[in-house]
């Protein structure tokens, strides 16, 4: 695949664009066209390939099922035998179980017991359910109102030899795993996970187990920002806190970038400290600095570190877990080799909580997403939407998405959510 990272910067392909007010739709389409899929693939056994992404399509080496076999317990009989309006007597030829067939002729007025996944025998095209039979010694009476062919799975008609049965980018889940199993294929051939390299910048950090000096505060982004990688099936490398100088950012840029496929940091993407990390990224790489309309999150850095994609998120706790969410999952499922990568499910419901929201920026409220008793879903804010405040993150369970345009918002209006759960 052309990977237009190649040939292009991310500036000269960030054409019509605002760097201090980019619209957050108009920043996931850039981003877009940098990315694509990790070319190393591996051969693994289907067991270990749960959560992996395929990296090539399975056709079916067989038709699913292989053979006409019952739906029910039953009789299989000859259609032509039963009456519409009478009962009739069958005499019952033989069995037909799964996995041992019935392998004589069924001649007229006889009928084969079968069982569920038995093949139906040759002669035989429709399976009266055993409740619908009255059997007796070695015969069965049988009713009317039964239909042709009832009962019966066709052959092929799960899918037919040669037919697509999962294409490649395609999210590897139970169902999946199941299915390839299903067509005797014991190995497939998936994406190499994606390596991710993470840091936090700031003097102010200090990791957990320790004790905070006055104005010092505990480095949380970095275990979100796992949690989430984790989530995603990254190849997760934590390089731990950086602190805000710039020999030691360059050092480990450069090392994290020698290692990853994707830099991830947050912090040093603000007014004040973003300059001097940018005149280093600058010489890095190719990184744009944006000012995205969106709240919480608005500072995001995002671009080239020699090979490796570089996410430069805000430092403020809520705002990382809200760019990361809003940019960097598709991001990291296409570099993944998903596709397509759907967006996120959203939804419209009532709100019962008033908000506060000013036009100009894309806002995205915590919220929380419940049903009362009758059954019908609604959406509150979680309360105050600070930045900082990560127990507004903790208490949702998705993001109330409210667009560029839109001012305050009263109770009981429609308004757009996005569940959080299953996203990262
Ligand atoms: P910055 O973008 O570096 O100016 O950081 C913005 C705010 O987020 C400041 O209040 C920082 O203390 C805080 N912050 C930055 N990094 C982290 C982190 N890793 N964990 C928790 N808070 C952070
Ligand atoms: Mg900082």
């Amino acid at each position: 695949m052309n990977d237009p990272s190649q040939t292009q910067s991310p500036l000269s392909c960030a054409d019509d664009y605002d760097p201090n007010s980019m619209a957050v739709a108009k920043a996931r389409e850039v981003i877009s066209r940098f990315l694509s899929p990790v070319a190393t693939h591996e051969c693994v056994h289907i067991r270990a390939a749960l959560g992996r992404v395929l990296a090539q399509d399975v056709t079916s080496p067989l038709d699913v099922p292989a053979h006409d076999n019952s739906a029910m317990d039953g009789y299989a009989v000859r259609f032509a035998d039963l009456k519409t309006d009478a009962k009739v007597t069958l005499k019952v030829a033989g069995t037909s179980f799964a996995g041992v067939p019935f392998s004589g002729a069924v001649k007229a007025g006889e009928c084969v017991r079968i069982m569920t996944g038995g093949v139906v025998p040759q002669d035989t095209d429709t399976i009266v359910m055993q409740e619908h039979a009255e059997a007796k010694d070695n015969e069965v009476r049988i009713g009317g109102g039964h239909r042709q062919g009832q009962h019966l799975r066709r052959a092929g008609e799960d899918l037919k030899t040669g037919q697509a049965a999962l294409k490649r980018g395609q999210l590897l889940r139970p169902a999946e795993i199941g299915l390839i199993a299903s067509l005797g294929i014991p190995e497939v051939m998936i994406y190499r996970r994606l390596r991710v390299a993470f840091f936090s910048t700031g003097d102010e950090l200090r990791s957990v187990g320790t004790m905070l000096a006055e104005g010092q505060i505990y480095d949380s982004n970095r275990y979100t920002i796992h949690g989430m990688l984790e989530r995603l099936g990254c190849e997760v490398i934590d390089m731990g806190v950086v602190r805000d100088d710039p020999k030691l950012l360059e050092q480990a840029f450069g090392e994290a970038a020698a290692i990853a496929d994707v830099v991830i940091t947050s912090g040093g993407v603000s007014v004040g400290e973003a300059d001097f990390v940018k005149d280093l990224l600058n010489k890095m790489g190719e990184v744009v600095f944006w000012k995205i309309a969106m709240k919480p999150g608005r500072p995001l850095a995002y671009g080239k570190i020699g090979d490796a994609h570089f996410f430069g998120l805000p430092g403020n706790p809520v705002s990382v877990m809200v760019t990361f969410y809003q940019f960097v999952r598709d991001a990291l499922l296409k570099l993944s080799g998903r596709d397509p990568v759907e967006p996120l499910p959203s939804f419209k419901v009532p709100c019962t909580s008033s908000l506060k929201k000013a036009p100009g920026r894309t806002e995205f409220q915590r919220g929380i997403l419940t049903r009362d008793a009758a059954g019908t879903w609604s959406v509150r804010v979680t309360g105050e939407q600070g930045s900082g405040i990560l127990r507004s993150m903790a208490e949702a369970n998705c993001f109330i998405i409210l667009p560029e345009a839109q001012g305050n918002v009263s109770a009981g209006t429609l308004v757009e959510v996005q569940v959080m759960e299953g996203a990262v």
